[in-house]
């Protein structure tokens, strides 16, 4: 179960809310059960149930039972794009280990604002689901061209350039450590935005190959290939 308190050695975790009603209502937690709790910073803590009430109960923290986690250093960087695609963009990079989902605004996004709790909790869901108990950082909308401003000097960011680019797993090989991918929306880069992410120290122009692929597909086809090469 994810919990915002931060988890450690006899820490007391105050429950209530959703969380408090499936462990009472659903789960039907007894005092001295043991729960198991990620607060995605420090692991996983075995929690036992001390105090029960109506709607909320208490747990205190008794043993570590996994240490934090490496978090391949990898990071997508998408434009914002219909609802239940990004969602499933934020989902599936969780799954695939992302230490970063970066919304960047282009020119061409049809969305504009993004709903980040509901991107959170999709995250946090995706986390218990497929045990991983860092939560990947969810960075605030950036536009383009502050993203590539402040580019990094010691990450690769590899450009999925629908209009061609170069051969991906050649590319990811030949570009190990610290990476991320940027991925246009659903109508793509504009010229301007081409040429100023081309110009970016660092950035690699890369072929997803000779279909063109839908964002989400892009973003997930891209994040996977650089996992299976570089992710553990
Ligand atoms: N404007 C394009 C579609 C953009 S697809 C058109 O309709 O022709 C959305 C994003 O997915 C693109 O901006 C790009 O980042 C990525 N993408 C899609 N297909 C790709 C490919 N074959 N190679 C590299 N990137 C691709």
């Amino acid at each position: 179960l994810h919990v915002e308190t931060q988890l450690g050695e006899g820490v007391a975790v105050p429950i209530d809310g959703n969380p408090a009603h499936y462990l009472i209502s659903v789960m039907r937690v007894k005092p001295d059960d043991i729960v198991l709790l990620f607060d995605g910073r420090s692991g996983e803590w075995a929690a036992r149930v001390r105090d029960i009430r109506k709607r909320d109960l208490v747990l205190d923290c008794v043993q570590q039972t996994k240490p934090p986690e490496h978090v391949p250093d990898f990071w997508l960087c998408c434009a914002p794009i219909k609802k239940g695609r990004i969602d499933l963009i934020a989902e599936k990079a969780c799954e695939l280990g992302v230490a970063r989902l970066q919304p960047v605004l282009t020119r061409r996004a049809v969305v504009d604002k993004l709903n980040l709790d509901r991107l959170h909790s999709h995250l946090v869901e995706a986390a218990e689901q497929c045990g991983r108990t860092a939560l990947p950082d969810l960075a605030d909308m950036v536009k383009l061209d502050a993203l590539l401003k402040s580019w990094p000097a010691d990450r690769h960011l590899f450009f999925a350039d629908e209009t061609g680019g170069a051969a991906l797993d050649a590319t990811l090989r030949a570009h190990p450590g610290p990476a991320a991918f940027l991925v246009g929306p659903e109508g793509g880069f504009d010229p301007a935005e081409r040429d100023a992410i081309r110009a970016t120290p660092g950035a690699v122009p890369v072929s997803l190959g000779p279909r063109i692929l839908r964002a989400e597909t892009a973003a997930l086809a891209a994040t996977a290939a650089w996992m299976a090469l570089n992710g553990d």
